[in-house]
């Protein structure tokens, strides 16, 4: 999935993900926890949202397909 392409994100959550590096955001996508694997996972089919200033990231876990999510705190 390009990483540019983000039609699931609402603009707020859009802006700040595109203000962070391309290399982080790889990052940040590769390694989200999932509580079904019990380790990182890749999130896949993601959305994004802003809550209480962070973004936050919804989508499926690459390994069981479970709801996975993430919150990228901004500085
Ligand atoms: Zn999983």
């Amino acid at each position: 999935m390009p990483l540019e392409s983000i039609p699931e994100f609402t603009h707020p959550a859009a802006k700040l993900w595109k203000a962070i590096p391309a290399d982080t955001r790889k990052l940040i996508l590769a390694n989200v926890w999932c509580g079904k694997c019990s380790h990182g996972v890749t999130i896949r089919n993601f959305s994004g949202a802003v809550k209480g200033g962070n973004l936050l990231l919804v989508g499926k876990c690459s390994d069981c397909h479970g709801d996975v999510a993430r919150v990228v705190e901004s500085k």
